[in-house]
């Protein structure tokens, strides 16, 4: 649980995930500020902190930066944290969706009054209607469609030409992960899926995703792209991939799973 507007004391050292307008405060060596509060180069003394958990058994705080400072440079996305381990990786998507979240909502949804932290979880709160939110999390789902010795490799409009990775879309109001991924498979490509599988998940703060990861057998059908969604895919053998997500994504991990089993099964 994470513990608003705390008190640090003075002389405390702590990691400290400054967060404005999504985007993380890194040194100029790229790693989280670990010092004193005062020893900070910024001037925090109006700016929220929480206390988001430990790292490496020192506290690490969030801190929620309304002013973005003129060297763009220090300003970083959580993505630049990616390489540095799970655990630092986890703290700067919590920083990153949570300081989303205070930004977000200061006033309600239902009536427009403004709206109070709760002090002992968090959440917002209209004292006005009752109104009550929480940080928005969106589930997404990610799909590896295996067919014989090849995997279904696509690439979004929204990527780089040459970047392929495995098939993803948002859950919708009711759904199941499950048809979720049998939905956005076929949304997408017009393929057909059986045998599926979950293999994990994966907090993606870009900004409040909750990626899940599946395997799945090809069932029937012929590729079809959507056009909005999908610039090219096609079934690539598992033995020739082309650049795809690393392995510190979800992604990069399903498609080195596909593989794995096809040196198992030969
Ligand atoms: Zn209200």
């Amino acid at each position: 649980m994470i513990e608003h507007s705390v008190k640090v004391s003075s002389g405390q050292l702590a990691y400290w995930f400054i967060v404005s307008q999504g985007r993380l405060f890194l040194t100029t060596d790229g790693t989280v500020p670990f010092a004193e509060l005062a020893a900070l180069p910024l001037q925090l003394a109006d700016a929220m902190i929480c206390k988001l958990g430990e790292y490496q058994l020192q506290p690490c705080y969030l801190v929620v930066y309304d002013d973005r400072p003129a060297n763009e440079a220090d300003w970083h996305s959580a993505r630049a944290l990616l390489e540095q381990g799970e655990a630092l990786f986890q703290l700067a998507a919590r920083a990153t969706q949570v300081a989303l979240f205070l930004q977000t909502h200061r006033f309600c949804g239902q009536c427009g009054s403004a709206m109070r932290l709760v002090n002992w979880e968090l959440a917002t709160l209209c004292h006005r209607c009752g109104h009550r939110c929480y940080p928005r999390i969106a589930p997404c789902v990610l799909v590896a469609v295996v067919k014989d010795e090849q995997i279904l490799l696509a690439r979004s409009t929204r990527h780089k030409a040459g970047f392929f990775s495995v098939l993803a879309g948002f859950v919708e109001s009711a759904e199941t992960l499950e048809q979720a991924a049998v939905r956005e498979v076929k949304e997408e490509v017009g393929v057909d899926i059986t045998n599926l599988h979950y293999v994990g998940s994966q907090p993606w703060p870009f900004p409040h995703s909750l990626m899940t990861g599946f395997l799945a057998d090809y069932a029937g059908g012929e590729i079809q792209c959507q056009p909005e969604e999908i610039a090219e895919a096609y079934w690539c053998p598992l033995d020739q991939l082309p650049e795809t997500p690393g392995l510190q994504t979800l992604s990069g991990q399903l498609i080195a799973l596909a593989q794995a089993k096809r040196l198992a099964k030969n």
